[in-house]
């Protein structure tokens, strides 16, 4: 019989540098996974590539890694790490093809990795947070719901008719392009964005992939074109604002498991009476948004919400076309 038994380090909140990450067994302090792929590391350069972390301290890619038990390291983590180096060779095409459930568990795995330095960091008394993420039950709700479905990573699981986040695709047009790799990710939002050469993946995770549906007619118009960086960044600041005011989170149900199950199967179901689906939308936030996006081209927040029946868009003419861009200029 296949283990089908899920781990859950939040009901002890077993977050420690003994317990693998994947699956909970002791190990020692030796046996880590780096959160970030080496062969990422290597190709972009990124070893000692500072990171900020949420307590304001600083480490490096390659310092970053998690505890994880040989195990789980050889036969789930370095077999994903591999199918994605091998798709990112092909750029655009090679990552479009992949399964989007193994790019859910590759960003999932970041995603998880920085959050499980993060809970690891609270349990030092030696460093303070201002507002521990351990110590926020709203927070820790959500992440436990999120690290049921991140097991798929190691559990045979199948989620009946959706998937658990929403992904995006972008290829990046390489005449004004000058950031081979770029990191991103708001850990109480659960946005995400990765850019790998042309290729930037944003992705919004445990929405069920309704950020997906709500932003379906822009991602239709842009998703086979390539894409000036400034329009990339109004994009993410569409997703990441979209997931700003996300209000909800979904349950979700395992299927009874019978004797010779070889998977588990997992439904879901969005409680949509209790609250709204999205808070409402706020021009001057998302205008917020945009201009963090936007630092590089130094456009303020003045200047996207100048015309309040059109905010400022890179993405769209008037009629509500593409719009393409070689060269930006102010
Ligand atoms: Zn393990």
């Amino acid at each position: 019989m296949a283990d089908l038994k899920l781990y859950d380090p939040f009901s002890k909140m077993q977050f420690t540098d003994e317990h693998c990450f994947l699956c909970g067994i002791t190990i020692t302090t030796a046996d880590r996974t780096p959160v970030f792929g080496e062969w990422m590391q290597k190709k972009y350069n990124l070893e000692n590539k500072e990171l900020l972390l949420l307590d304001k301290s600083i480490t490096t890619f390659s310092q970053l890694t998690i505890p994880c038990c040989n195990q789980c390291h050889t036969n789930y983590i370095l077999p994903l790490e591999e199918e994605i180096e091998k798709a990112s060779e092909a750029d655009y095409e090679g990552i479009k093809l992949l399964d989007p459930k193994r790019l859910f568990q590759w960003i999932g795995k970041m995603y998880y990795g920085t959050l499980v330095t993060e809970l690891i960091r609270e349990k030092d008394p030696l460093i303070m947070p201002e507002n521990p993420v351990s110590e926020n039950p709203q927070m820790l709700g959500k992440f436990r719901t999120f690290y049921q479905v991140l097991q798929s990573l190691r559990v045979p699981m199948v989620f009946s008719d959706f998937q658990p986040c929403s992904l995006f695709i972008l290829q990046v047009e390489p005449t004004e392009d000058n950031l081979p790799f770029e990191y991103q990710d708001e850990l109480s939002t659960m946005a995400f964005s990765i850019k790998l050469g042309p290729v930037v993946i944003v992705c919004k995770l445990l929405d069920n992939g309704i950020i997906s549906k709500a932003m379906g007619r822009m991602y239709k118009l842009i998703e086979s074109r390539q894409l000036h960086p400034i329009q990339v960044a109004e994009f993410k600041a569409q997703v990441f604002y979209a997931a700003y005011i996300f209000n909800v989170v979904p349950d979700y149900f395992i299927r009874t498991i019978k004797p010779d199950d070889k998977q588990l199967v997992l439904d879901t179901l969005i409680d949509d009476v209790t609250n709204e689906v999205f808070n409402p939308w706020e021009p001057v936030a998302y205008a917020h948004m945009l201009e963090e996006m936007l630092k590089p081209w130094s456009i303020r927040e003045q200047q996207i919400l100048a015309d309040p029946t059109r905010l400022l868009t890179f993405l769209t003419d008037e009629k509500g076309e593409f719009k393409t861009i070689e060269h930006f200029a102010q």
